[in-house]
This record gives structure tokens, C-alpha cells and sequence, in this order.
């Protein structure tokens, strides 16, 4: 009972924050249910995402980054509804209440939640094999939010920022490709740490047509798009965005468009906008600082095909799989 005792306070201490500011929040954690007012004309956008040790990472994540990764995850499903993050709700199973663990977690945790001014409104702990489990919630003016479904024949198909850190740096760390202890580290700053793209996000909302966040790889991830849309696609894997650490540390093009294809965690947006209102996009881009880059365009025959060199590529796996479980 005195264990019990102290391992509530223990939660209690690295949890429970002083009051948050946001003022939609009547009541936060502490009692049974948070009491929360969205305001008038919005819809509320919520969604969940759970990472489990051993399916979607292991020892080789630093606690502090798990922390960032779990509000990261779930805040760019919010960015890619177009919606504005505001509420998060945390369901923690671990073995052990371990002090130096809760508090790296929650440092990762809030830095990044405080970040987009999101508030922690409840939670619960329970013991278990480690497991984490966020809802978040946000805004968006009603009628206002970016569904999968819009995308038209012609529209052309964007992504955001560069594709394939992430997945690089999980490679490195299987050993499936070779890389210096420098280029691991810098790609690894991607896996660890994501940016969800919120600013941009709610930007697209009078913009584009279609938008779905990066989280299995673009190649998976746009067919969701097009399932949904009932459209196909052309992609240039050529043109896919490319950083310096990532063009170092795999400079043979065709296994590095492979692994920006098909391999995940890159948690930027891939999103379409159609031909008239590129033009807003460029502007939007330019004021955000945020690189948006065209690689394709949404065709009416169904099916997604990619090119390199003006060459047919076939993608040589289909999707992301976590440690390949
Ligand atoms: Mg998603």
C-alpha cells in the first residue's frame, strides 16, 4: 500500500503541471474526466496512436526521444487533417515505475507538446510490457478539415520537407546499409525527433485538394490517398526531396529513391492541390520557410506508377514495417 502510495506521487509529480493557459480547458487532470469547451463553428479532430516496445522501437531509442516521437506521431495526424492540436490524453503501461525514465520521457513529452501549445488534459498508468498511448485532439473550422478523398485527375502532388532520413537511419542501425557513426547520428536526429508539419497543415486547408501525413512512406501512404479519391498517380522518383546527410550516406540513386519510397517515419505531408491554386502554394511555402516539392500528378486510370529517368520503377518492397515485425 505505501509502494502504491508513493508511485502515485510519483506520476503525480511528473505529470500534473501547474495550470495549464489554455482557456478551453474548465478542468484538467485530477478528477475523473477533464471538462473541455471547443470553441463555437469548430469541428473536433481526434485521433490515436500507440507505440508498443519491440514492434515500434526498442533500447536503441533514447526515453527523451520516445516522449517527443509519441506527441510527434500523433500531432501529425491532426496536421494532416488540416486541424490546429490543442488537447492530449496518455495511457502509459509500463513493468516498473522507474524515476530517471518518467522523467526523460515526460521532458520529450511536454517540450514538444508546450511546443504547439497542446495541453496534457489525462491519463492513466498501468503496469504491463511497455506500451504508450496518446489521443490527441484539435480544431478545425467546420467544414474546413482535409480529408484523403478530394484528389482530381490533374491535380498535382506535393510532399513536404525531405523523405528518407528516418528510414535510412533504421536501416543503419540494422546494418542493412553501411554508415559512418557521423551520418548515423545526423539521420538519426530525423528518426528520433520528427517535425509534424502544423503550420502548414492548417495553411493547406483553402489550398489543397487531398493530404495525408508520411508515416508507412510515400509510396503507401499516397495510395491511400488514391483508394480514397478513387484517382491513380504518376510520381518522378527522381525529383523526390533529398537531404545532404541522407544523398552522403546512400549516393547510388535507384536504392535511395527505394528507401524514400518505401520506407517510413518521415511524418512530413504529402498532399494535392489543384493546378490554379499552385501559385497560393508557392506563396504559403515561402512565408511558412517550409520546402514543398512537386512529384507527380493525380491521373483517372487507378493504380500508382513511378518513374526514374523517365524509366518504369518497380518499388522493391511495399510498405514500412517497423523492425520488420
Ligand atoms: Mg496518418
Amino acid at each position: 500500500m505505501h509502494n502504491l502510495t508513493k508511485e502515485f506521487s510519483l506520476i503525480a509529480k511528473y505529470f500534473q503541471r501547474e495550470q495549464s493557459s489554455r482557456h478551453d480547458i474548465i478542468l484538467g487532470i485530477g478528477d475523473d474526466a477533464a471538462i473541455l469547451t471547443p470553441p463555437a463553428e469548430s469541428s473536433l479532430a481526434v485521433t490515436t496512436d500507440t507505440m508498443v516496445y519491440g514492434t515500434h522501437f526498442d533500447d536503441s531509442v533514447p526515453v527523451k526521444a520516445l516522449g517527443h516521437k509519441l506527441v510527434a506521431v500523433n500531432v501529425s495526424d491532426l496536421a494532416a487533417m488540416g486541424a490546429e492540436p490543442t488537447w492530449l490524453s496518455l495511457a502509459l503501461t509500463c513493468p516498473a515505475i522507474n524515476e530517471l525514465w518518467l522523467s526523460e520521457f515526460t521532458s520529450g513529452f511536454f517540450a514538444l507538446a508546450d511546443y504547439y501549445h497542446c495541453s496534457l488534459i489525462g491519463g492513466d498508468v498501468t503496469r504491463g510490457p511497455l506500451s504508450l498511448t496518446v489521443t490527441a485532439q484539435g480544431f478545425v473550422p467546420q467544414g474546413k478539415e482535409i480529408r484523403r478523398s478530394g484528389a482530381q485527375p490533374g491535380d498535382r502532388i506535393y510532399v513536404s520537407g525531405q523523405l528518407g532520413d528516418a528510414a535510412a537511419a533504421l536501416a543503419g542501425q540494422q546494418g542493412t546499409i553501411a554508415l559512418t557513426d557521423i551520418e548515423q547520428a545526423r539521420l538519426n536526429k530525423r528518426l528520433f525527433y520528427p517535425t509534424p508539419q502544423v503550420a502548414l497543415g492548417q495553411a493547406l486547408r483553402a489550398i489543397a485538394s487531398s493530404a495525408i501525413d508520411l508515416s508507412d512512406g510515400l509510396a503507401s501512404d499516397l495510395q491511400h490517398i488514391l483508394h480514397a479519391s478513387k484517382v491513380g498517380a504518376s510520381i518522378d522518383a527522381g525529383v523526390l526531396p533529398t537531404s545532404l546527410a541522407l544523398s552522403t550516406a546512400i549516393p547510388e540513386q535507384q536504392s535511395r529513391v527505394q528507401l524514400q519510397l518505401t520506407g517510413g517515419e518521415d511524418y512530413e505531408l504529402c498532399f494535392t492541390v489543384p493546378e490554379s491554386r499552385r501559385g497560393s502554394l508557392e506563396t504559403v511555402a515561402n512565408q511558412l520557410g517550409i520546402e514543398v516539392t512537386c512529384v507527380g500528378v493525380i491521373e483517372g486510370s487507378e493504380g500508382l506508377r513511378v518513374t526514374l529517368n523517365e524509366q518504369p520503377l518497380l518499388l522493391t518492397t511495399a510498405g514500412f514495417n517497423h523492425f520488420g515485425v
